[in-house]
Parts: structure tokens; C-alpha cells; sequence
């Protein structure tokens, strides 16, 4: 890994589980074996978070897996930030392909959530990534780089509109998720090497857009079927500096070799 932050290992549990299922998921998580010098973070279902948050060893971070763009209120069915932080949460996921895709969030929205996420002192594990049709016309880093630009924009980092200095937050909180969506919940992983490509690319992106202080301490995570067989040869890859695993998060002695694949 070259983010010089430790290797950072997020499990999105998606819409998965039951008060049954996730009770056995913690127990298998809280009686694993996990590398020390690993943050693991694990993100539940809503409805679960309270019973993950008062069962699962404090060792592992709590997210959720969506967060509103500003304070609560009048605004049937979302959760606000304060919310999160109130039960426990330590980040949240967004800009996911599903939300993205499934849902039709947009690049502005997300980045709007991202930033008000952190001004409130939420991780925010901010995804990115390209559509097949996009990679195979080869436009992999354009749709990667506008994604990033989004982000950076609302993070007050972008040439335009660029808001004062004290609206920048700080990215020690933030953690980029790339995430080809032609490799989620597909099996069909990313080769080290596409994946390396595309971290290589974006660490150059956020020297270039942001600092090259930034570039060297953000964790560029790959997110993509990522499992217990392939996890070992990803995580040797240089720009690889951790996961976010999907389907193979809901098996705990799986997820945990994923943890314990740093390099
Ligand atoms: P997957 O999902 O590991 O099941 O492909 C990854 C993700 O959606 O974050």
C-alpha cells in the first residue's frame, strides 16, 4: 500500500440480514483473529445498527451505508447526519454504484452529502467508479476523474467555484472507494493490475487537484468482489491501501481473511 494511513477494510452489508443473521455475523466477527494494524469498519443495515453497535467488539467501526445533506427534518424516510453520530456511527458510505445506478443520486447531490457528512466529523468512505460500457470505450479515468472533481468541488478544492479556506475539511477523514461497477456483485474481480491503474491514476489526480501531502496520506480502497481467494493478490498491489467487500462481508471468517490479506 502506498496511502501512508493503515490499510482500511470496509464490509457493506448492503439490504442483507435479519436480527438472527447479523447476531451471528457479530459473534463470528468478535470471535475472529484480525490483524492490529488494520481500521475495520463494517456497515449494517439501518434497522440494525443499534444491535451491531451494542453487540460487535468497539474494535471495529460502525458506518452507515447513507447519510441527508444537511440537517434533519422535514424529510420523510432519510436519515440525518446527527442521527448517525447519536447511535454510535463513525462514517458513512456514498456516491455507491447502487445509489448511483439503482436510485439515480447524482454527482452533485453525493458531493453535497459527502461534505456535510464531514463538516459534521463523519468518515466518509466516498466511491467512484466506471460503468462497463465506459471502460470499454475507454473512458475509465474521465468518468473516475468528474466523480473525484464532485467531491473535491464540494470539499471547496476544485478551480471553480472555490469557497474559502475554512470550508475545507479534512482529508484524513476521507477514504476513496474505487469501485468498478462491472465488479460489484458480479465475481468478476478486477485484475491487480486494472485496479492498480485506476489508484495510480487517482492518487495523481488528488496531487494535481489537491496536494501531494493529501495524495500520499489518502486511502485509495478497491471495492469489487473482493473475497477470500482473491483479496491476497490485490492487496500487494502498491496503491492498494485497503477493501470494501460487499457479499463476502456477510461471511465472517471470510471477511476477516480479507482483513487480514494487508501486506
Ligand atoms: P461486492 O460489493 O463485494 O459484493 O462486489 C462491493 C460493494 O458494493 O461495495
Amino acid at each position: 500500500m502506498a496511502g501512508s494511513g493503515k490499510f482500511f477494510v470496509g464490509g457493506n452489508w448492503k439490504c442483507n440480514g435479519t436480527k438472527d443473521s447479523i447476531s451471528k455475523l457479530v459473534s463470528d466477527l468478535n470471535s475472529a483473529t484480525l490483524e492490529s494494524d488494520v481500521d475495520v469498519v463494517v456497515a449494517p443495515p439501518f434497522v440494525y445498527i443499534d444491535q451491531v453497535n451494542n453487540s460487535l467488539s468497539a474494535r471495529i467501526e460502525i458506518a452507515a451505508q447513507n447519510s441527508w445533506t444537511g440537517k434533519g427534518g422535514a424529510f420523510t424516510g432519510e436519515i440525518s447526519v446527527e442521527q448517525l453520530k447519536d447511535i454510535g456511527c463513525k462514517w458513512v458510505i456514498l456516491g455507491h454504484s447502487e445509489r448511483r445506478h439503482v436510485i439515480g443520486e447524482d454527482d452533485q447531490f453525493i458531493g453535497k452529502k459527502a461534505a456535510y457528512a464531514l463538516s459534521e466529523g463523519l468518515g466518509v468512505i466516498a466511491c467512484i467508479g466506471e460503468l462497463l460500457e465506459e471502460r470499454e470505450a475507454g473512458k475509465t479515468f474521465d468518468v473516475c476523474f468528474k466523480q473525484m472533481n464532485a467531491y473535491a468541488g464540494k470539499f471547496g478544492h476544485t478551480v471553480s467555484p472555490s469557497p474559502p479556506v475554512d470550508a475545507v475539511p479534512s482529508w484524513d477523514k476521507i477514504v476513496i472507494a474505487y469501485e468498478p461497477v462491472w465488479a460489484i456483485g458480479t465475481g468478476k474481480v478486477a485484475t491487480p493490475e486494472q485496479a492498480q491503474e485506476v489508484h495510480v491514476a487517482l492518487r495523481d489526480w488528488l496531487s494535481k487537484n489537491v496536494s501531494a501531502e493529501v495524495a500520499s496520506k489518502t486511502r485509495i480502497i478497491y471495492g469489487g468482489s473482493v473475497n477470500g481467494g482473491n483479496c491476497a493478490e490485490l492487496a500487494k498491489q502498491e496503491d492498494i491501501d485497503g477493501f470494501l467487500v460487499g457479499g463476502a462481508s456477510l461471511k465472517g471468517p471470510e471477511f476477516a481473511t480479507i482483513i487480514n490479506s494487508v501486506t
